[in-house]
């Protein structure tokens, strides 16, 4: 059963492979001189999506937040491997899965070259490998003090979603239809971490919440941040429910947003917003690179906002 299935769903032509799907291994030719960008995430049902999600959301959305480890580095997506287990090999879901996994790829030039295909409880772990110029890629140490630190895109909407899903928060239904893409189809900013090469110091994708990515940058770099809680980008819906403390800590720590945290000098500000033009994508200024290895978040009252969240953590009680 599984050579059909692996033949009938994951197996396409991938002319930017030597040998792509079907042998021991897939072999690749990097570009030469370029670096290859490796990375991996899994998804596990329970955890990370519901059984009740559509399939074809699951296959766009497992490949996505991979694609935004690629954005965050600089890299240009060129091949993944997909590990699948499932309970049982449903055709139809398979199908779906399939379609969300490979319009994604074909968006951002993704070949499938290779995985495993096993039965299990349902698990998918995905590798994505790109390119990066020598010395280009966007690197988490790389902030300096007297940087903007800046973000793409809005914040809080997957989260909002997830609350509004698990019942933490009540939302009118034409609201939470507003912010619910954002947590099944999140969109990784490929492109516009390509156009940020030479640009940004640093750069990371929201992931676990502002805060706690935010955080990472600022441990790797050895300096600290202010930020500005009104010049965070939410959506108008998730304005709308800010006088929630859910709401706010949505928007300082909430995850699943995919969008990229960078700093970049502050003389490169036009360039920045050059390329966001390009990329076709928005980038707001949410604050500076301090020397003092300290994170601050000014409220709008001006003072610093208390916070307990820094991200989600898998392995917290
Ligand atoms: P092996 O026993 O050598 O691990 P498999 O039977 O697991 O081989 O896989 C056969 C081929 O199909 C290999 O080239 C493998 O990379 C590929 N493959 C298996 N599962 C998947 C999948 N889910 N997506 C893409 N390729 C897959
Ligand atoms: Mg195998």
């Amino acid at each position: 059963m599984e050579f059909d299935l692996i033949a009938r769903h994951f197996t396409r032509a991938t002319p930017g492979a030597v040998l792509g799907v079907g042998d021991d291994c897939a072999l690749l030719a990097p570009t030469p001189g370029m670096q290859l960008a490796v990375s991996s995430d899994m998804l596990l049902e329970g955890r990370h999506f519901s059984p009740q999600d559509s399939p074809a959301g699951i296959g766009h959305k497992s490949l996505a937040v991979n694609l935004s480890d690629l954005a965050a580095m600089g890299a240009t997506p060129r091949w993944a491997t997909l590990s699948i287990a499932l309970p049982e090999a449903d055709d139809a879901w398979l199908t779906a899965f399939a379609r969300g996994f490979f319009r994604m790829a074909d968006m951002h030039g993704i070949e499938l070259v290779g995985g495993d295909t096993t039965r299990g409880a349902l698990t998918i772990s995905i590798t994505v490998m790109g390119e990066v110029p020598p010395g280009q890629a966007l690197r988490r140490d790389g902030a300096k003090a007297g940087d903007d630190v800046w973000v793409s895109g809005v914040i809080g909407s997957a989260a909002l979603a997830l609350a509004y899903r698990q019942g933490r928060l009540f939302m009118e239904q034409i609201d939470a239809a507003r912010v619910l893409p954002a947590l099944y189809l999140p969109t990784p900013r490929v492109e516009l971490g390509i156009a940020l090469r030479g640009i940004a110091a640093s750069a990371i994708d929201i992931s676990d919440g502002l805060l706690g990515d935010l955080g990472h940058i600022l441990q790797r770099s050895q300096v600290g941040a202010i930020l500005e809680f009104a010049a965070l980008p939410t959506l108008p819906v998730t304005q709308a429910y800010l006088h929630e403390k859910v709401a706010r800590d949505c928007v300082l720590a909430g995850g699943d947003d995919y969008e990229l945290c960078f700093t970049a000098p502050a003389n490169r500000r036009d360039a920045v917003a050059t390329v966001a033009q390009s990329a076709g994508v928005a980038v707001t200024r949410i604050g500076r690179i301090t020397a003092e290895p300290e994170l601050t978040v000014i409220g709008t009252d001006g003072q610093p906002l208390p916070f307990d969240h820094t991200g989600y953590d898998h392995f917290a009680a």
